[in-house]
C-alpha cells in the first residue's frame, strides 16, 4: 500500500467522530508524521505503523510540525 492510499483510508480518531469527511490527515516530516488539519493533533508513524491514538495525538497538539522529533521505535526500548 502506498502512503497516498493509506491517507485515503485513515482519519484522525478524534475528528472522525464528527463524520466520515472529518479528520483528514497530511503526511509531514518525510512521511514520519501524520498531521490532522482540523484539530492539529499529530500522530507518529513508527516502523511504518501509524499510531492513531487520541492520547498520542494530544501529546503533540501544541508542537509545531518543524519541531516534531523522530517518531522512534514502535516499542520503546526498556531502560
Ligand atoms: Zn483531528
Amino acid at each position: 500500500m502506498t502512503n497516498q492510499e493509506l491517507l485515503e483510508i485513515i482519519r484522525c480518531p478524534a475528528c472522525i467522530q464528527k463524520g466520515p469527511d472529518h479528520g483528514k490527515l497530511t503526511l509531514e516530516r518525510d512521511g514520519s508524521w501524520l498531521v490532522c488539519d482540523e484539530c492539529g493533533r499529530k500522530y507518529p508513524i513508527r516502523e511504518d505503523v501509524p499510531v492513531l491514538l487520541i492520547e498520542e495525538g494530544d501529546k503533540w497538539v501544541n508542537t509545531p510540525v518543524e519541531e516534531l522529533p523522530e517518531p522512534g521505535p514502535l516499542v520503546p526500548a526498556t531502560a
